[in-house]
């Protein structure tokens, strides 16, 4: 359906879960998260019924995120689930990756058509550092994993001054050698330390690359390809170019509520309802899309939550 301002709004992304297995600086407290009791989390049953309403409601779009959706013992059965639903077209995933190698050909075979893997660096000591102790060759791991089972992977990697700037053309350098596209999302200033200092304009990064050519947009990515790549190359730009005229979507968090906007404190809480319910706080939840979100440089995300308890 249409929002107040026209944008049809047809892809719903659900945080199953707000724990993670690793710590990215950007992402999560050193502390990590207060585990959430079992009770406060949605159940399988109560997020495929969410999907089911929104279905009804022209959402076609479904993709899985966290925390880490992996750590999530039942993620394949609710992908499985949610694929099979009516007016569903496509399931995807956003991951660190570094869980997916046991079970890539089930998510394949549970209808998952595209995994996003997060990658910030291919620098074994930097994977380390920004993910507060992940294991570089385990996300790689990962990422070959999703190939083997016949996914066409994308990485999304976030631009940090000072911390990956350098490797920007070793990573864009992927697209050239493997059948993978990349993202490249702007740090947005969500936690204490990851602000102004840090941040880098995607064009800024775009003037360095050479030799590539544009292919136009892709929803909310400006994209490019190197000469003679396998593989795009996106920039997604939340600070610097607000993309919100081109929104398409609505998020769900693990603990039930919808966020219309990433970036504003506007939460619906949808547990516990009839179907006839849910559908009209969905609704609501469309209808209370702003126009666009006010996050930039100097003005922090109004959202009350961290980037692992919205999903990204
Ligand atoms: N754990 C999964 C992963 O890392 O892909 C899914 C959840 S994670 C919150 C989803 C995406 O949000 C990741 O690509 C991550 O890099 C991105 N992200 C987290 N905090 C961010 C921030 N402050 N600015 C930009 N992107 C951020
Ligand atoms: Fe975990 Fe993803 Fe956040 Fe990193 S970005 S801490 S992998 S949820």
């Amino acid at each position: 359906m249409k929002d107040l301002f026209g944008r049809e709004i047809n892809y719903m992304r659900i945080s199953v879960t707000d724990l993670c297995n690793l710590r990215c600086r950007y992402c999560m407290p050193a502390s990590g998260v207060q585990k959430m009791r079992h009770d406060d989390i949605m159940s399988e049953e109560e997020i495929i019924t969410v999907i089911e309403a929104a279905s009804e409601l022209g959402i076609n779009k479904i993709r899985f995120t966290g925390g880490e959706p992996l750590v999530k013992k039942n993620i394949v059965s609710i992908c499985r689930r949610a694929s099979r639903i009516s007016g569903i077209d496509e399931v995807c995933l956003t991951t660190n990756g570094i869980l997916l190698p046991p079970i890539a050909d089930e998510l394949r075979d549970a209808g998952v058509s595209r995994i996003n893997i997060s990658l910030d660096t291919l620098k074994p000591e930097r994977y380390s550092y920004i993910t507060r102790g992940g294991v570089l060759r385990e996300a790689m791991q990962g990422i070959d994993a999703a190939i083997k089972a016949g996914f066409r992977v994308k990485l999304n990697t976030v631009l940090i001054g000072g911390f990956n700037d350098d490797e920007i053309s070793d990573l864009a350098g992927l697209t050239l050698s493997m059948d993978i596209d990349i993202r490249f999302i702007e740090l947005m200033p969500m936690l204490e330390g990851f602000s102004e200092g840090k941040f880098i304009a995607s064009q800024k990064i775009l003037d360095t690359l050479q030799e590539v050519e544009a292919l136009g947009t892709d929803g909310v990515a400006k994209m490019f390809r190197l000469k003679g790549a396998r593989g795009s190359i996106g920039f997604i730009s939340p600070v610097s170019r607000a993309f919100c005229a081109n929104c398409n979507r609505i998020r769900l968090t693990a603990d039930g509520y919808i966020k219309p906007c990433l970036h504003s404190d506007t939460e619906i809480f949808v547990r516990h309802k009839t179907r006839e319910e849910l559908k009209s706080l969905i609704i609501n939840a469309i209808q209370a899309k702003p126009e666009s979100h006010t996050l930039n440089l100097y003005h922090h995300s109004q959202s009350l939550r961290t980037m692992n308890r919205i999903g990204g």
